[in-house]
């Protein structure tokens, strides 16, 4: 229970990979702060299983990730309830799939709120409050499309390497603070996520689902597997020991061999 002691905040942790990270945190004894959207009876399910897990606290926080303000009151919420944030994952994100021709702006505009700028604003409010105890852990949940294009996808894959970048500039700035800052960048993982973006790629490409499945998601994956949400949070447990201290700036790939193809 390394963790004991210390506070995580976890964007989008309702569901899917940040479900995954909130869980693995409190098994090691964090106080955990989770957030996103969902069912208020499930997500209270989770809260409770949370806390009995650490045997520290654990609150939910409702800020949409489109809302500076919110997103600022639920860090101080936090600092105030729990403690902290020692650890602040930049997890929540949205995907939609069209070519840029055809591309909303409002959904290129969400994307961009949600997948980058709310990092920005969590960082802004998170990092004075780490330099104040001189240790701290900013994790962003990136995607290999931080990396690499794929078409139909230009916001998520603009706002991926949008948060690649803000990473490593942020990792200079709290160098020598204690503080490290790092992204997990996952290949494809079995989420709902995932699972919600196959009807649309049938639609764009005139596919089935199993064609989805196979020709275009795992195509990429050399190993033929999806990433699991428990092995990305296992991975963010490990950036957070000591051990890992002196990984900082990087991006770090999880995608089955996808980008060194
Ligand atoms: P998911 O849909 O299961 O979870 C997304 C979470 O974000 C949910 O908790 C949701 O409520 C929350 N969210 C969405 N909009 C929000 C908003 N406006 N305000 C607050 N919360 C909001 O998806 P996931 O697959 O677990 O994705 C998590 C992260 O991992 C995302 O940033 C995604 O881009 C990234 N990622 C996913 C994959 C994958 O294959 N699933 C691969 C690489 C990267």
């Amino acid at each position: 229970m390394f963790l004991k002691g210390k506070t995580a905040l976890v964007t989008g942790s309702t569901s899917g990979i940040g479900l995954a990270i909130a869980k693995a945190f409190a098994a090691e004894g964090a106080a955990v702060m989770i957030n996103g959207f969902g069912d208020a009876d499930a997500i209270e399910k989770e809260r409770a299983a949370l806390t009995e897990a650490s045997g520290a606290g654990a609150l939910y926080d409702g800020a949409d990730m489109t809302d500076p303000a919110a997103i600022r009151a639920m860090v101080a919420r936090c600092h105030a309830e729990l403690g902290g944030p020692d650890v602040v994952v930049n997890n929540a994100g949205i995907q939609f799939v069209l070519p840029v021709a055809d591309f909303p702006e409002e959904k290129w505009d969400a994307i961009l709120a949600i997948n980058l700028s709310s990092a920005f604003h969590v960082m802004k409010a998170a990092i004075p409050l780490m330099r104040e105890r001189k240790w701290g852990r900013i994790l962003s949940t990136a995607s290999a499309h931080s990396l690499v294009a794929s078409p139909n996808k230009a916001a998520y894959v603009a706002a991926k390497h949008g948060i690649a970048g803000l990473t490593k500039t942020v990792a200079l700035e709290v160098a020598t603070d204690g503080i490290t800052a790092n992204c997990i960048s996952p290949g494809y993982v079995w989420t709902p996520l995932v699972e919600n973006q196959i009807p649309d790629t049938m639609k764009a490409r005139g596919m089935t689902r199993e064609q989805v499945m196979n020709d275009v998601l795992l195509a990429a994956q050399p190993t033929k597997q999806f990433v699991t949400p428990e092995q990305v949070a296992a991975f963010a447990v490990f950036l957070c020991r000591d051990e890992a201290a002196q990984i900082t700036g990087a991006n770090l790939s999880m995608d089955g061999g996808w980008t060194a193809a």
